[in-house]
């Protein structure tokens, strides 16, 4: 489903820009989101490379998986609500963490470890939770990076 073409996104849009004070403009044009068995694309998806959206894919093969675990109504109340909506969310930060951990073991697989250990992906996967774009949903670098060191030790010792 195309967010541009959905009003639900349009409503996530508007809501998303002022929680977070502009921090989260881009959930229309860059973010793909997957709630409940269908996955929001921007705009640009088709336009965008094979492996990047099969990367895509499978970090959100695992919200796919999650909502089939623990339902709709489950996974509105862990990713809206514990312990806060903005600035401390840990039910979103550990579902957005099962899927950030998929996205470091897609781009081992495809990239090899050269990317996994390349700090821009680092940084950019620490900024996810750290940063507005997900409400500072855990604003902990240094667990991120701890989360991190384990997937990516995991990973070496398969
Ligand atoms: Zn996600």
């Amino acid at each position: 489903m195309f967010k541009d073409q959905d009003a639900l996104s349009r409503i996530v849009d508007k809501a998303l820009r002022v929680l977070t004070l502009g921090g989260q403009s881009s959930y229309m044009t860059k973010y793909v989101t997957t709630i409940g068995s269908t996955i929001y694309v921007p705009a640009d998806w088709n336009t965008r490379g094979d492996v990047e959206r099969y990367a895509t894919l499978r970090h959100e093969a695992v919200h796919l998986r999650q909502f089939r675990r623990y339902t709709l109504p489950g996974m509105g109340l862990a990713y809206l609500l514990p312990i806060l909506p903005l600035g401390l969310a840990i039910g979103r930060a550990r579902l957005e963490w099962e899927a950030y951990a998929e996205t470091i073991r897609v781009n081992a697989e495809l990239h090899g470890m050269r990317a996994v250990y390349d700090p821009h992906f680092r940084k950019y996967i620490v900024e996810q939770f750290t940063g507005p774009a997900y409400g500072w949903m855990w604003p902990f670098p240094r667990m991120v990076h701890r989360w991190i060191d384990e997937v990516v030790t995991e990973i070496e010792n398969h």
